[in-house]
């Protein structure tokens, strides 16, 4: 794989800009060497994705359609670079990259196309009048997708903005380029029109990221980040009244209630609060355990978090991964070192890990298990974004969901029980966005995607993506 990343605008690479660094977050060294696109650059991709838009929407849906499912093909047919170049950013495990970021990144071509093809259009009928509408692309859409899961973000809204009919300008996160780079060069061997499909790289605020959302060219924005940056796109648009959509930060809750499959609710907890690092939206990162088997699963969870393996990614046990960065590594530990300043009882990890070889260079924390804060700690405020969870008890329904509900954020939450009507009461009565019973990060790509509260704007998956991504125009006639 090229060590160089270059932008891919109209059809080709384009290497252009200041270069900056890239890290492996397993050993900290320098790997790549990526291009950041300037003002000049940001305006080429944004020409080209409008010179693509009016031969791209005019193309009957089932058309682009049948684009997606090529993408979608030749994503399986270059599945092992795409495996490479995601574990080449972010230091993942082989077992994980194969089973869910790309795979999911060509499920999210294939099922929009699908969802897109099989859409009736509304009509409705009176006795001497017909309303119908139409539904249009926005036109460019400028995609800006963080580092944490970079294939499977970027798939999530290119492939329904594509298929709606609107072309696009995606901006990788600037740790992980790697996986979009590749996306372009398959996109470029299938014989995708040249202007639909354009990356441009980059940072945020000052450079690629605000130049692209600000741009006059640019018809609507779809963001998947950290809530305060969520913010700053909102006010660099605000002036244009862009649509946006936004998925955004979380505090995720888990209640455990004493009547859980305990052995079923530790796993959850384990997959909930330590996959990807605990670098996912979704994961968890407050869990609230009924009193009576608090001390148990506290006991177990911690017991399971000091089992996790700090392999390298292409070692198929490994478990636990790196840290996108040693900034973000830092922050982490900043909240390891909080908690124990708010009086946190620490239960498991709460350090780093040492290897003895190259790894010592590489930005790994460990999996921590923490108990004994208070609801109005920091710790148990704000979104940390790493493999931790604090862990504390409730004595009633009522109160499992009000500390659950304490929060300013509500993208996700779970709920162990074994009680059929507690497992709906308490679902409905939960501020997020999505709840997961006895489960977790179990996707139905149909139904929708995104938070309430700080956790985002609007919703994407399956029809909810479509209507993001089109603008209906109502047309009724007197007959
Ligand atoms: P981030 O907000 O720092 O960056 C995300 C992207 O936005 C990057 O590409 C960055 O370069 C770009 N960016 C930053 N400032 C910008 C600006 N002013 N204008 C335009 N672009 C700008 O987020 P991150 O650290 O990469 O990712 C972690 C965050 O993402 C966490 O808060 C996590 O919860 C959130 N996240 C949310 C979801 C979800 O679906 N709700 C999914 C994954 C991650």
């Amino acid at each position: 794989m090229s060590d160089q990343v270059a932008h891919f605008i109209g059809g080709v690479p384009v290497a252009e800009g200041e270069v900056f660094a890239g890290h492996d977050p397993v050993t900290g060294r320098e790997v790549r060497r990526i291009h950041e696109a300037d003002r000049s650059v940001v305006d080429r991709a944004v020409a080209a994705a409008r010179s693509a838009l009016p031969g791209w929407s005019g193309l009957p849906v089932a058309e682009r359609a049948a684009w997606m499912r090529r993408l979608a093909d030749a994503i399986e047919e270059r599945f092992e670079d795409l495996v490479a170049a995601e574990i080449a950013d972010t230091g993942k495990s082989i077992t994980q990259t194969r089973t869910l970021d790309i795979p999911r990144g060509a499920a999210n071509f294939r099922s929009f196309a699908e969802i897109a093809a099989q859409r009736p259009e509304d009509a409705f009928h009176l006795t001497d009048v017909v309303s119908y509408t139409v539904r249009r692309p926005l036109g460019v859409v400028a995609v800006i997708v963080p580092w944490n899961l970079p294939f499977l973000l970027a798939t999530w809204k290119i492939g329904p903005a594509l298929v709606a009919g609107n072309t696009v300008v995606v901006k990788p996160s600037e740790h992980t380029p790697g996986s979009m780079a590749v996306l372009a060069g398959i996109a470029a061997s299938i014989g995708l029109p040249p202007g639909v499909l354009n990356v441009v790289n980059g940072f945020g605020p000052g450079s690629t990221g605000q130049f692209l959302v600000e741009h006059p060219g640019v018809d609507a924005v779809t963001f998947t980040g950290e809530s305060r940056t969520g913010s700053a796109i909102m006010k660099s648009v605000a002036d244009r009244v862009k649509p946006v959509s936004f998925e955004l930060g979380g505090k995720n809750a888990g209640v455990v209630f004493a009547d859980a499959d305990l052995e079923a609710a530790v796993e959850g907890g384990v997959r909930s609060v330590f996959t990807n690092g605990g670098q996912v939206c979704l994961c968890t990162e407050r869990l609230y355990v009924e009193r009576p088997v608090f001390g148990e699963f506290v006991a177990r969870l911690a017991g399971r978090a000091r089992e996790l393996t700090f392999g390298r990614p292409r070692d198929e046990h490994t478990t636990m991964m790196p840290m996108i960065s040693a900034e973000h590594r830092d922050k982490v530990l900043s909240y390891y070192a909080l908690a124990k300043e708010e009086g946190a009882e620490i239960h498991a990890g709460g350090g780093v890990p040492s290897f003895g070889d190259d790894r010592d260079g590489g930005y790994y924390v460990e999996p921590t298990v923490l108990t004994g804060l208070p609801p109005g700690s920091r710790v148990n405020r704000e979104e940390i974004f790493g493999p931790v969870c604090h862990v504390a008890p409730f004595d009633s329904e009522a109160e499992a969901v009000a500390l659950a509900n304490d929060s300013e954020y509500g993208l996700a939450a779970t709920v162990w029980t074994s009680s059929l009507s507690r497992a709906h009461r308490v679902a409905q009565s939960l501020q997020a966005g999505l709840v997961w019973v006895n489960t977790w990060y179990l996707r139905d790509l149909r139904t929708p995607f995104g938070g309430v509260k700080l956790s985002g704007i609007g919703r994407e998956g399956g029809t909810h993506s479509l209507d993001f991504y089109s603008e209906p125009t109502t047309i009724t006639i007197k007959l």
